[in-house]
């Protein structure tokens, strides 16, 4: 069985308590590596490597930097096929999401930082001829990363690039359920050349290798992906401490459908949007909204098109949606469809955990579950539930929508479907939401500024926003 290892000083070692954590199989629910039990010990030995790293990455030109970042993305490219396996056994996706999503993703965030550093700048203001002022922007020290189990390398990378993009050293955790291609990934680092120390991957639990990084007095800047739970512990550690803190968090995110909607179009994006990589994904609309005009037509052709979303193995290619991610996840998602019952909801359809023939017959499944006749303020709408799971909910009035809306505790991204220009600007600017999607969905151009409102998150990442908050601003003013 393979046992997965640390990645520190540039090389592959085992934790130093010597123990191993089982690694799941979502789709067979049986153990099929090893996943090392680190703890403080080996973040300290992480954070020492950094830091001397650290000294000689930070002075290191822009355009060296860059140079290995781009053979990172080439050589994810190159083992592209072995790395969507591996992510599809971890976590359960479908194979060909993995391929086409999940790796070339990854592999474009090589990429995008890896060129986006040759371009990053600083300004410049003049006070008319009596001074000049000039922002300095300088890598910050270690950077701890920490990202979740739902698109694993996607997000890892997400945060891990453009931090060392900028000249910070990282020391990071990728979700303890879904380490493998963070494993490979370190392998790829080796190849392509990266200085021992520059990036440290230590696997292991968030209770001890988590907060072992959140509260190391050594790592002065923070970068987590997670949920909303996690994220105020980790707010709670790093306060007192004033660390710079990065926070992505959960969602409940609202997907609108006016009556004037492209009716085909908002069909289809709705149950992508909805359905996609199991419902796990903190973009996913998971409460749709829908003008009650249209709620009946909207209904019945959501129904038919989800029927297209064939569950099962994720090694074969026919089936849209693969297994949840975990036990812990699967029993989790059937209490909440248990409580849309029990909170008076219908379930029109799905909802159930299936056992597909063959070699998945152990593996946790759960058909894509659409609910209606709920209140918009009950739990089921308001708790995220992070699954296959959406509710449909009429309503009147745009403010009657908008109220549902904006009622969650989150506020990460929403979705809107009108061909009326002004009804779209108009709602938008109402959403309380880091994202809004118009007549579309999880159309990402990496140059925007990602990130949540209320308790979806602090900060915001992508394109220069992530340089700027993985850099410490000086002015500097010179008197003429
Ligand atoms: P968790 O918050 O449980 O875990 C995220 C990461 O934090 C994991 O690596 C976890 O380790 C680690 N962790 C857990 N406890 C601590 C701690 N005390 N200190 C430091 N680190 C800790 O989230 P999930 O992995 O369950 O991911 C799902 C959540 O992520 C959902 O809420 C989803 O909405 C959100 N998410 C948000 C995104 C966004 O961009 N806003 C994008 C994707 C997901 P371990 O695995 O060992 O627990």
């Amino acid at each position: 069985m393979v046992k997965i290892k640390n990645f520190i000083n540039g090389e592959l070692v085992a934790p130093e308590s010597n123990e191993y954590i089982d690694n799941y199989d979502p789709s067979t629910g049986t153990v099929y590596s090893l996943i090392p039990d680190s703890d403080e010990r080996d973040v300290n030995f992480a954070v020492e490597a950094a830091k001397k790293a650290f000294r000689t990455w930070s002075v290191t030109p822009a355009p060296h930097r860059s140079k290995i970042l781009l053979k990172i993305s080439e050589l994810i490219e190159k083992n592209l096929e072995a790395l969507a396996k591996a992510e599809t056994i971890d976590n359960g996706k479908p194979l060909w999401l993995a391929k086409s999503v999940d790796i070339p993703r990854a592999s474009e965030n090589f990429r995008f930082y890896g060129t986006g550093i040759l371009h990053f700048a600083s300004e410049s203001h003049a006070m008319e001829d009596s001074a000049l002022n000039y922002t300095l922007r300088t890598p910050i020290g270690v950077a701890g990363c920490i990202s979740p189990w739902n698109l694993p390398l996607y997000l890892f990378t997400w945060k891990i690039v453009p931090a060392i993009a900028v000249g910070n050293t990282v020391v990071a955790k990728p979700s303890e359920i879904t380490p493998m291609t963070a494993f490979l990934l370190a392998e790829i680092c080796i190849e392509a050349g990266l200085p021992p120390g520059v990036l440290n991957i230590v696997h292991g639990y968030g209770h001890k290798v988590g907060s072992a990084i959140t509260a190391h007095p050594d790592i002065p800047i923070i970068s987590f992906t997670g949920g909303t739970k996690t994220g105020e512990t980790i707010a709670k550690t790093t306060a007192p401490m004033f660390k710079k803190l990065s926070l992505e968090l959960g969602g409940k995110n609202p997907n609108i459908v006016f009556a004037d909607c492209d009716l085909y179009k908002a069909v289809r994006t709705s149950v992508r949007a909805s359905f996609t990589n199991q419902g796990e994904i903190c973009l996913c609309g998971s409460r749709i909204f829908i003008e009650k005009n249209i709620y009946e037509i909207f209904k019945e052709k959501f129904l038919k098109e989800t029927e297209k979303m064939i569950v099962g193995d994720p090694f074969d290619d026919k089936n849209k949606l693969g297994a949840i991610v975990s036990k812990q996840h699967y029993d989790k998602i059937l209490q909440y469809i248990h409580l849309a019952k029990e909170e008076g909801g219908m379930i029109l359809k799905g909802g159930k955990s299936i056992h597909p023939e063959g070699r998945c017959s152990n593996g946790w499944f759960i058909e894509p579950a659409i609910i209606e006749n709920l209140p918009f303020d009950c739990r089921t709408n308001q708790e995220e539930i992070f699954g296959p799971v959406v509710t449909l909910t009429p309503f009147e009035t745009e403010e009657e929508v908008l109220l549902y809306a904006n009622s969650t505790k989150y506020g990460l991204a929403a979705l809107l479907f009108t061909e009326n220009l002004n009804k779209a600007h108009r709602v938008a600017a109402k959403l309380q939401s880091g994202i809004v999607w118009v007549n579309c969905w999880l159309l990402r151009d990496l140059r925007t500024p990602f990130g949540g409102v209320k308790r979806s998150g602090m900060g915001r990442e992508g394109g220069f926003e992530a340089f700027k908050f993985f850099t410490e601003e000086k002015n500097i003013c010179i008197k003429f």
